[in-house]
């Protein structure tokens, strides 16, 4: 199998895997007791808190474990919504955002709030102006991913996070895509809330964490006992949030080893657009992911050309994963300009450190095949449009 679909989830790295077990066995402590195996879970939390604290430059106390990326993301949204009705019910958000993001908007919407949904430019880049421009004296949240999980897209999010800190506005920011790919220091970029999930960076599934900056008043996300400091309550998922410190440690070595991927990344759309004609990359041509290929073939249909490399063992995507297994053309897309039959005619190959030149060479051969092969079909059907 050659796996090119890290953007939907990553192998648990055997590292994170070796770490987790003892918790799943002999460690079954909970970490609010006060005997032995209690303390000793309680202190493998605040390890990987700390471990995750540093890949992101924030306070370990700042780090807030929640059930994953959407988890987080709803709850920075809802519980800043709560918090701060009095002031206003205004939101500035872009129509490029995860659903976790999206849905949660929406349900605002249902409950009286007003969103903004900034439209991106061609290369799926918000710009600050724009954001400058929405806000309102009501504005009481700006929520803007740092990078685009479907075109790769890195957003300029510390020039946001300056307008926002000027006008006393929270930002925040779903960096599910971003952390343990690129660099993420929650000062430089000045975000008040930031998201992010462990099985985007080889750790496990169901495990993920908000930050939340010391001093922003934003409300629990579950009542109950006092975990996550009265923010979240439930048992620690002590197996999943070892794995997840372990994952952060060894994303902070291999970010130094992100231009291999780069290399790798530059190696495949080269050979791709020189190959297939009719080809483009969709997303920022540099300010992009650095295992991110977006890539449009012109009279392909994506779902065909994914059923094929299927069959020659090779994972690839449409898009988020949330929506592939449906015709529905990426929300993303659209929102860039592009028509439903463009949306449709592109995948998504997202690299990892683990891929090696042969197999990108594999798959940009067989790419290469299959668009062929389906553009002869069509050539031969002159009723299909
Ligand atoms: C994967 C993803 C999420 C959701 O994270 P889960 O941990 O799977 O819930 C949210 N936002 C972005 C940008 C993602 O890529």
């Amino acid at each position: 199998m050659i796996y090119l679909d890290h953007a939907a989830t990553t192998r648990v790295a055997p590292e994170v895997l070796e770490a987790m077990l003892p918790w799943l066995q002999a460690d079954y402590g909970n970490p609010g007791a006060l005997y032995q195996s209690g303390v000793k879970a309680r202190n493998a939390l605040r390890t990987a808190r700390e471990s995750v604290a540093a890949l992101m430059h924030a306070h370990p106390e700042e780090i807030y474990f929640t059930s994953g990326g959407t988890e987080a993301d709803n709850w920075a949204l809802t519980a800043t919504a709560e918090a701060f009705a009095a002031k206003g019910r205004h939101i500035i958000t872009s129509r490029i955002e995860h659903h976790a993001v999206l849905h949660t908007c929406a349900w605002l919407e249902r409950r009286g709030y007003e969103i903004m949904y900034l439209k991106p430019d061609r290369d799926g880049l918000i710009a600050p102006e724009e954001v400058e421009r929405a806000i309102r004296p009501d504005t009481i949240l700006i929520s803007v991913m740092l990078a685009n999980n479907e075109v790769g897209t890195i957003q300029p999010i510390a020039q946001i996070g300056a307008l926002a800190r000027a006008k006393g506005i929270l930002l925040h920011t779903d960096a599910v895509g971003a952390f343990g790919q690129i660099p993420v220091d929650v000062e430089a970029l000045q975000a008040d809330l930031l998201s992010v999930s462990a099985h985007k960076l080889h750790g496990p599934k169901g495990v993920g964490c908000l930050y939340i900056r010391n001093g922003v008043r934003i409300g629990a996300l579950l009542q109950g006992g006092a975990q996550e400091r009265n923010r979240r309550a439930g048992t620690e998922n002590v197996p999943g949030i070892v794995g997840f410190g372990v994952a952060a440690e060894c994303a902070g070595k291999r970010l130094q080893e992100s231009e291999t991927v780069v290399q790798l990344r530059e190696h495949m759309i080269q050979r791709l657009l020189a190959e297939i004609p009719q080809s483009h990359i969709n997303g920022h041509r540099d300010r992009r992911l650095p295992g991110n290929i977006h890539i449009s073939f012109d009279g392909i249909e994506a779902e065909s050309l994914l059923i094929r490399l299927d069959m020659d063992g090779i994972c690839a995507s449409a898009g988020s994963a949330c929506t592939s297994g449906s015709l529905e053309p990426s929300h993303v897309l659209l929102a860039m300009g592009q028509s439903a039959t463009e949306a449709r005619s592109s995948i998504r190959l997202t690299l990892g450190a683990d891929n090696t030149p042969e197999e990108i060479d594999a798959a940009a051969d067989a790419i290469g095949k299959h668009v062929l092969l389906l553009r002869q079909m069509r050539a031969n059907k002159p009723g299909l449009s």
